[in-house]
């Protein structure tokens, strides 16, 4: 019994233990199955990650050589849809960064099954995601990947049809990010709300950074070729951009008959005086402001329906030119060509000074004749090179004869450039005598060519190009120092006539010249001529160009002593008001008023408001032109002071009325002219 009891208890104590050891063998069992299985999850994420990494990668690497975000959004929309099994994905961008907070929807997608998602992704094409509204708008505010499980539960979710008949239930929008800029997104849509991981979130906004880095560059080069074709100071686009689009409209012409093409060309009269009196600066704010007004007459004929185009553009300091498409071009180009005159007429505030520019215009069709742009650019200009000849505020349509007159031209500017060399220049004077009793008080100095030794060019055939060519600083400058000269030798040998002066015409562009004060009282030095000998004439063009300007000048001439007339009075164009501003000492009424005058018909009404003018002004007048007795005796009535014509002398040279003996060598204008055409 004992020993049954003893084998009994082995047994029970031998199977407790294997009841034991199976537990533990079943325990250690679960342990390694679950630390089997915790390795190959990370396994499996590593791998996972790896991919992903692997994914970014791939898209970086791709960012990296692109320039089109195009590109590299589709590249982007495809790798990660298919890296991620997800049926669909679009992009977004942000079109006009700056404006609007906004996302536009774009033709860059991936889709799984196409024809079912098709309806959607028209839809998603014509999206605008206002920022906020939904979850691609939404990125404007968070800039990170955004979960939305589901998508129906939007607000204003407008592609809710199409995504539900395509199956698509949840969405991830990621941000391409330039800096801090949102400049477009990515959104992936899901069949199943499978919540994506940190990581995945993580890596996604990644790849919208590196997105990000190929609109930067876009961006980039986008102002590169911007730059390149944009006058910086103004904004216009520039002389390149022009003859591309002459280029464009030349090539529409040859498909369509329906419109055709002008080029207007518009340059700025007063702009050097600006630049030179007033500094750079203040030219550049005139410019600026010239080209916002012609904007403006861009603007007011582009909405017009018979016009098909404008488009302005700066090709040179102060030159604009227009290029007008429309059924009826020639009228259009004239309409815009005086709407133009109109709206540069206002006086332009520059800092403290008033000042005003007026326009030259030539006008360009295009016909069968032109080859490129630049033939009808070259043919604008040539006319409006003829409309400043006969400025101011000329509008001029190109002709044949044109084009003659400007090789013409050219020739003349050649000669004219050998003359100032060779100093090729005479002085002739003209008397300026006392009403009253016609004695000489002055002599106003006339410049001359003497092109060949018996051909005698006159002023008005050389001054215009002299003037066009920058050339009559130099010839004014010369004579300015020969009158001073001849003045000192008149005093020299007529002592009786203490006040006689020599007036000297200046041109606007010696007048403008920063030294001009300077010029003339080293000029006084050199030749010791007494400023009183001295008078000048400007022109009310001149003076009209920058009145400030002209007032401080004069101003400072007379301090030096030397007293201004205003020339050909009663032929400019500006308002009388700036006369009060400006100190001229007398007035010269142009010949044009008394031409023909010489029986008791003659109608002196504009020559005795003038003389009022004058008068209330507490200046004095000469009157030019005075052929006649008649003339002579009126005026003298009226109460005029001086006069000049050729009743009293015609222009003679310095010898001449030297020799007091002889008689006066008088100059007949119109044999001088003569010689100048016959070929020698
Ligand atoms: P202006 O300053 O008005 O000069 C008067 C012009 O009228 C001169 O012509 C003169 O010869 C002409 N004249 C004078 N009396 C009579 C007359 O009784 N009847 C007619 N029909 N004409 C008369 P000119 O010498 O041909 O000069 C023409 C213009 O050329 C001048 O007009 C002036 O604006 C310009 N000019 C002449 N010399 C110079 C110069 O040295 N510098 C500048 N900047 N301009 C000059
Ligand atoms: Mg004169
Ligand atoms: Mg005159």
């Amino acid at each position: 019994m004992d020993a049954d009891m003893h084998e009994f208890q082995d047994s029970e104590e031998l199977n407790q233990k294997c009841q034991r050891l199976e537990r533990e063998v079943a325990r250690e069992r679960a342990a390694r199955r679950a630390a089997e299985d915790m390795a190959e999850i990370r396994l499996r994420e590593l791998y996972i990650n790896q991919g992903r990494l692997e994914l970014l990668n791939r898209i970086a690497g791709f960012a990296n050589d692109s320039n089109s975000p195009t590109h590299a959004l589709q590249f982007a929309l495809n790798e990660i849809c298919e890296h991620q099994d997800w049926p669909v994905g679009h992009a977004l961008i942000r079109v006009d960064p700056g404006d609007d907070e906004r996302l536009e929807g774009t033709d860059i997608w991936f889709s799984k099954h196409q024809d079912v998602a098709f309806p959607f992704l028209e839809a998603s094409r014509k999206i605008v995601a206002w920022s906020c509204a939904s979850a691609p708008g939404r990125l404007f505010l968070e800039h990170i990947p955004i979960w939305t499980p589901d998508i129906y539960a939007q607000h204003a979710f407008t592609r809710a049809p199409s995504a539900a008949r395509a199956g698509l239930r949840a969405s991830i929008s990621v941000p391409v990010i330039m800096g801090h800029e949102l400049v477009g997104a990515m959104e992936f849509y899901l069949t199943e709300a499978v919540q994506p991981s940190k990581r995945l979130m993580n890596i996604l906004l990644q790849i919208g950074m590196q997105l990000g880095r190929v609109f930067k560059r876009a961006r980039h080069a986008d102002m590169l070729s911007k730059n390149a074709l944009t006058d910086p100071l103004t904004g216009l686009p520039n002389r390149t951009a022009f003859e591309s689009e002459i280029q464009s409209a030349f090539e529409l012409e040859k498909r369509t008959s329906e419109y055709q093409t002008a080029v207007i060309y518009i340059d700025l009269d007063g702009f050097k005086l600006v630049n030179d009196t007033l500094g750079h600066s203040s030219g550049d704010a005139l410019l600026t402001a010239m080209a916002n007004r012609l904007r403006f007459v861009v603007e007011t004929f582009d909405h017009e329906a018979w016009v098909d185009r404008v488009f302005l553009a700066r090709v040179g300091g102060d030159e604009f030119v227009m290029l007008i498409r429309s059924p009826d071009v020639r009228e259009v180009a004239n309409d815009i060509a005086n709407e133009i005159h109109k709206c540069l007429q206002p006086i332009h505030r520059i800092g403290l000074n008033d000042v005003q520019a007026v326009a030259s215009i030539g006008v360009a069709l295009n016909g069968p004749e032109y080859q490129n742009a630049q033939e009808l650019l070259r043919d604008a200009d040539v006319a409006m090179y003829e409309a400043k000849a006969n400025g101011p505020e000329q509008t001029y349509h190109f002709t044949a004869e044109m084009r003659n007159t400007a090789l013409a031209r050219l020739d003349l500017e050649i000669e004219l450039r050998h003359a100032v060399e060779i100093s090729a220049f005479e002085l002739h004077f003209q008397p300026i005598v006392s009403l009253s009793n016609r004695e000489t008080v002055g002599l106003e100095a006339l410049v001359r060519w003497r092109k060949e030794h018996d051909v005698l060019v006159m002023p008005d055939d050389f001054i215009p190009t002299a003037e066009a060519c920058g050339l009559m600083v130099p010839i004014n400058t010369w004579v300015l120092r020969e009158a001073a000269r001849s003045a000192v030798r008149f005093h020299a040998s007529n002592s009786q006539n203490a006040d006689l002066y020599i007036s000297v015409n200046v041109t606007l562009q010696q007048f403008q010249q920063l030294h001009f004060v300077t010029l003339v009282r080293d000029i006084l030095l050199e030749t010791g001529a007494n400023s009183k000998w001295i008078r000048l004439e400007l022109t009310e063009s001149t003076a009209a160009a920058n009145p400030s300007h002209a007032a401080r000048t004069i101003r400072q001439l007379n301090a030096m002593g030397i007293k201004v007339s205003i020339d050909d009075f009663g032929t400019g164009y500006s308002s009388l008001s700036y006369l009060q501003t400006m100190p001229f000492d007398t007035i010269k009424i142009d010949q044009s008023f008394i031409k023909r005058h010489s029986d008791k018909s003659a109608d002196w009404s504009f020559v005795l408001a003038m003389k009022n003018i004058a008068d209330s002004l507490g200046m004095k007048v000469i009157v030019e032109g005075i052929e006649n007795e008649f003339q002579q005796t009126e005026l003298n009535s009226f109460g005029c002071q001086f006069g000049q014509g050729w009743l009293f002398g015609r222009p003679q040279t310095e010898a001449s009325i030297l020799a007091e003996t002889c008689p006066p060598l008088s100059e007949s204008p119109h044999s001088a002219h003569m010689a100048f055409e016959e070929p020698k």
